[in-house]
Formats: structure tokens, C-alpha cells, sequence
């Protein structure tokens, strides 16, 4: 039978880590994979998952089955950390998932059991995965208008009047802050602007939020979710911890829905842990049993916050730093990383530039011109800069 398989397509990303990992050089740089790293180039575990995990091995006494929903501690903990204090708090539900990308293809499947003709609209460009997962599920995926090239910022008029087209059997997917690939976000004015045209039109909207925090900080990165969810009927949430909790191999999520009324979003969720039954079953407990302690902890609460704080603070650090650098060398073309929000920013180098970068500087970003400044040690940032200038002069 396996003779019969096409070989697969390896994926961008993580195919790109492989060659960097082969790389000798000692000055390499990876700006390719997405995770956060500190200026000593570790993705570190956090203090209060530390703590919550020595805490975890003092009281845990079975390791016996919790149930296809997860743990509900912690599907309660999302939705009062993404929907607090909204109204359509009370008429949410959740549903632990392997990460958000076990969310994705969750929320994927039963958008097709309700209706197999829907189209899910993704920005241009976005995550890399979005379609695959999509597609993976028996939906059609369209692309919408979403970064200018150009400018480095979101084409507010031309995403608007596209998604004006959309209707009944569209699912519009919004990214809830700090895009991937881009790290170009919509405005709250946007936000208010494709609800009305979701409330006008019949779409239903299904928010991706990976990066809670580290774009401008947890109230501000979800104002523009909370702002949807409490004036509209219907839409769904995927979301991740793997980021803000740094909880990456823990495979630590949240599918949410929200109904029209409480009734309908629990029958929804029954149709959803159905499907995940018939996936995976249940999801694994360790990284939200974690999430589950220290959100429900004041004291553990505060500390995660405030490193939270110093992962953002330092993303945003990063992107000053270096367009300093770049402005005090003379060049201004990279202005706008300083505005992009979250890990990633779309810099606009071609794969030639990307692969100049690569072979020549041993600097690893992907093929499409995306960096993660995240990955950025602040001693990396005169190198980077000069050759930036370097394959774009
Ligand atoms: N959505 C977006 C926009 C992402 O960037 C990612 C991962 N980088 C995911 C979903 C998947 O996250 P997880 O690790 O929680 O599966």
C-alpha cells in the first residue's frame, strides 16, 4: 500500500529548521520557526508553570481518563481570560484541544457537519496551516484582501469591500491579534466594521487567537474578540496556549463557541466532542491541568502576567532596536517592524534576499520574507541589520 504514496510536501517551516539545526556556523540565526526565545536564545519554561508543575506532581494521585471535553476548570479559565466580562460570556462554551491547531481542525469539521458547502475566507496571506486544515475538513477556502504589499499595513478598504461579499455559507477567519504571517492587525474600528457586515450579510466569523499577549498586552490584544463575541449570534474561538503559557509541546488548547443562546452552544459542543471522540478522544491533560492551576491562583496568576509582560516588552524592545539601528545606518526601508504586533513581521525580501540571508549570513527566516523578531538576541541586531542592508542594496 505505501508503495502506492506520493511522497509528501515538507512542510516550509519545519523543514527549514532541519537545514539550520545541519548549519556549523557559529553565528547563525534562527528567525524561521516560531517560537519566543530570551536574549540568550532559550524558549524557557516560565516561573509560574515551574510552579504549578511542582505543585501538580505534590497533589496529582491518578492518572486515569478526564473526558472528552478536557478538563472544564480550564475550559472555563479560557473563557473567562478571552470573554470576561461580555455578554456573550454566558452564552460560551469550550472544549480542551490538542493546541489551537486540534481547535482549528475541530472547529473545521463542525462547521462541515453543519454545513458542507461552506467556504472559509482566509486573509492573504496567513498562517500556513489554515488551509491545509481547512481543506483537511471537506471545506473550500478563498482568500481575502488583507496585506499590502506596499505599505506593510492592512488593506483596511480593499479587506472590507471583499468580505462585504461574503454570506450565508462563508466562514470569515480572523487572526485575534498579531497575525501570522505578517504581523499586521486589524484596527478596533475594523473589528466593529466586519461585525456589522457578519450581523448584515449572515457570515459567521472564527476568530484565531494564538497570541493573546504579546502583541500590545491581554486587554488591549483582546478587545477587538471581545468586542465581536458580545454583538453577534454565532461564531467560534480557537485558541492556544502554547505561546503565552510558552507551553508549545504540551499541545494546549481551546475550541469556544458561541451560541445564540447557552442551549445552542452546548448542542454544538456535543456535536464537537463527537467528532473529537472519533479523532483523538481526548485531548492531553498535562499543560492545561497547568493553565487550570495557575489562572484559577491569584498569586500564580500575577506572576505569569507579569512574565507575559517581559516576553511583550521585549518583542517590542526588538522591533525598535532594530529599526534604530537600521535608521542610524542610513537605511529606512524597514520602518514598519517598529508598528507590526507579536512575533512576526513580513519584511518584503524576495526568496532570492531570504536565501541571501541564508548562505551568505547564515540568517534563517522563511521563504516568504516572514522574521521572528521574537527569535532576535539583542547582540544579533548590528549583524542583522547590516546584512538586511546588505541583500537589499
Ligand atoms: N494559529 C496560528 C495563527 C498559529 O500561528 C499557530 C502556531 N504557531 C497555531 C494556530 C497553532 O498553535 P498550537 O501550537 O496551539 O497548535
Amino acid at each position: 500500500m505505501f508503495a502506492q504514496l506520493s511522497p509528501a510536501q515538507p512542510d516550509p517551516i519545519l523543514s527549514l529548521s532541519l537545514i539550520y539545526n545541519a548549519d556549523l556556523r557559529d553565528h547563525k540565526m534562527d528567525l524561521g520557526i516560531g517560537v519566543y526565545r530570551n536574549n540568550h536564545g532559550q524558549t524557557p519554561i516560565m516561573t509560574a508553570i515551574s510552579q504549578a508543575e511542582q505543585r501538580l506532581i505534590q497533589t496529582q494521585t491518578t492518572k486515569s481518563y478526564v473526558g472528552l471535553a478536557g478538563s472544564e476548570v480550564f475550559n472555563q479559565c479560557m473563557i473567562d481570560l478571552l470573554l470576561d466580562d461580555t455578554s456573550a460570556h454566558s452564552r460560551t462554551v469550550g472544549v480542551q484541544t490538542p493546541g489551537a491547531s486540534g481547535a482549528l481542525r475541530m472547529l473545521a469539521d463542525l462547521i462541515h457537519v453543519a454545513n458542507a458547502d461552506t467556504t472559509v475566507w482566509l486573509t492573504d496571506p496567513s498562517y500556513v496551516n489554515h488551509k491545509p486544515v481547512m481543506e483537511a475538513a471537506g471545506l473550500k477556502v478563498k482568500f481575502y484582501p488583507y496585506f499590502d504589499r506596499v505599505t506593510k499595513r492592512v488593506n483596511t478598504d480593499a479587506m472590507l469591500s471583499a468580505l462585504a461579499q461574503a454570506g450565508r455559507n462563508d466562514v470569515v477567519l480572523l487572526h485575534g491579534c498579531c497575525h501570522n504571517p505578517t504581523g499586521a492587525d486589524i484596527s478596533f474600528d475594523d473589528w466593529q466594521a466586519i461585525t456589522a457586515l457578519a450581523n448584515k450579510n449572515g457570515f459567521m466569523p472564527f476568530v484565531d487567537m494564538a497570541y493573546l499577549g504579546f502583541g500590545e498586552g491581554l486587554e488591549q490584544d483582546g478587545a477587538g474578540l471581545k468586542f465581536m463575541a458580545n454583538n453577534i449570534e454565532e461564531m467560534v474561538i480557537a485558541t492556544s496556549c502554547s505561546k503565552n503559557f510558552g507551553l508549545y509541546r504540551e499541545r494546549t488548547g481551546a475550541a469556544l463557541l458561541v451560541g445564540d443562546t447557552v442551549n445552542d452552544a452546548q448542542k454544538a459542543k456535543g456535536r464537537l466532542l463527537t467528532l473529537a471522540r472519533a479523532s483523538y478522544t481526548m485531548p492531553p491533560d498535562h499543560g492545561a491541568a497547568l493553565v487550570a492551576d495557575i489562572l484559577t491562583d491569584t498569586v500564580l496568576t500575577a506572576v505569569w502576567k507579569q512574565e507575559l509582560v517581559v516576553m511583550q516588552q521585549r518583542i517590542i524592545g526588538l522591533r525598535q532596536c532594530l529599526v534604530k539601528t537600521l535608521a542610524a545606518k542610513g537605511c529606512d526601508q524597514f520602518t514598519f517592524i517598529a508598528d507590526h504586533k507579536g512575533m512576526f513581521s513580513m519584511t518584503g525580501l524576495s526568496p532570492e534576499q531570504i536565501m541571501r540571508l541564508r548562505d551568505e549570513f547564515a540568517i534563517y527566516a522563511v521563504g516568504d520574507g516572514r522574521v521572528n523578531i521574537a527569535g532576535l538576541q539583542e547582540q544579533q541586531i548590528d549583524y542583522l541589520a547590516d546584512a538586511l542592508i546588505a541583500v537589499t542594496q
